[in-house]
């Protein structure tokens, strides 16, 4: 249990942020917070927030700016945030982030988790989800025991529709032009660290730990 970890976790989607704070979260005992997942949720459950999300989502592009500060804002006004938090998928805009600023939220650090393009296009391919629990799967590196049904709850997995390979260019497109920036921002604060995505999901999350257990030194 740590004080007050508040991380963001950038990236290009399927870079492994969701991978990787799931273990991190576990580690330090703080929760994750994934817009992505929220907003999902919200779609399933076809809510007005869901609704309105669906087309944007669908197509690879990032729901609009004031949507998700609202989500977030009453996200991180629940009692499980006050230790610390990890932000998976969010800011990712840059008024987004200066959002987070408005809202007093003083982050520990930002790890942006780096993958080539085409790497992420193999990834994102064989990409499985859990529609029930939300567990990620790969068919290649994180396969679930039988490769049909999540490990966690049974459920049969399936393709996110945005892991679609069209939409997958377009996410990455949206990527570099809104999110990327992001990088700049935070390194000017000086709370940005690279971390280099490796082919073992595990060698990537020791280089992970190792980057917030120096910043923690620091
Ligand atoms: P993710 O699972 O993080 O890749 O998010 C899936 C989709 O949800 C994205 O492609 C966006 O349409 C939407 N989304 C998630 N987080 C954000 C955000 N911070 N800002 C805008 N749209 C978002």
């Amino acid at each position: 249990m740590s004080k007050n970890l508040k991380l963001i976790f950038l990236g290009a989607p399927g870079a492994g942020k969701g991978t990787q704070a799931d273990v991190i979260s576990e580690k330090y005992g703080i929760p994750t917070i994934s817009t992505g997942a929220m907003i999902r949720e919200a779609i399933k459950n076809q809510t007005e927030m869901g609704l309105a999300a669906k087309a944007y989502s669908d197509r690879g592009d990032l729901v609009p700016d004031e949507v998700v500060i609202n989500i977030i804002k009453e996200r991180l006004a629940q009692d499980d945030c006050k230790n610390g938090f990890i932000l998976d998928g969010f800011p990712r805009t840059v008024p987004q982030a200066e959002a987070l600023d408005k809202m007093g939220v003083e982050i520990s650090l930002v790890l942006s988790l780096e993958v080539e393009d085409s790497k992420i296009v193999e990834r994102m391919s064989g990409r499985r989800v859990c529609p029930k629990c939300s567990a990620s799967y790969h068919t290649a590196y994180l396969p679930s025991a039988d490769g049909v049904h999540c490990d966690k709850c049974g459920e049969e997995l399936i393709i996110r529709r945005d892991d679609a390979p069209e939409v997958v260019v377009s996410r990455l497109f949206v990527y570099h032009e809104q999110t990327e920036p992001l990088k700049e921002f935070y390194g000017k604060k000086g709370i940005l660290k690279l971390v280099m995505g490796q082919e073992e999901v595990a060698d990537t999350t020791a280089l992970t730990i190792a980057a917030i257990e120096e910043s923690l030194a620091e």
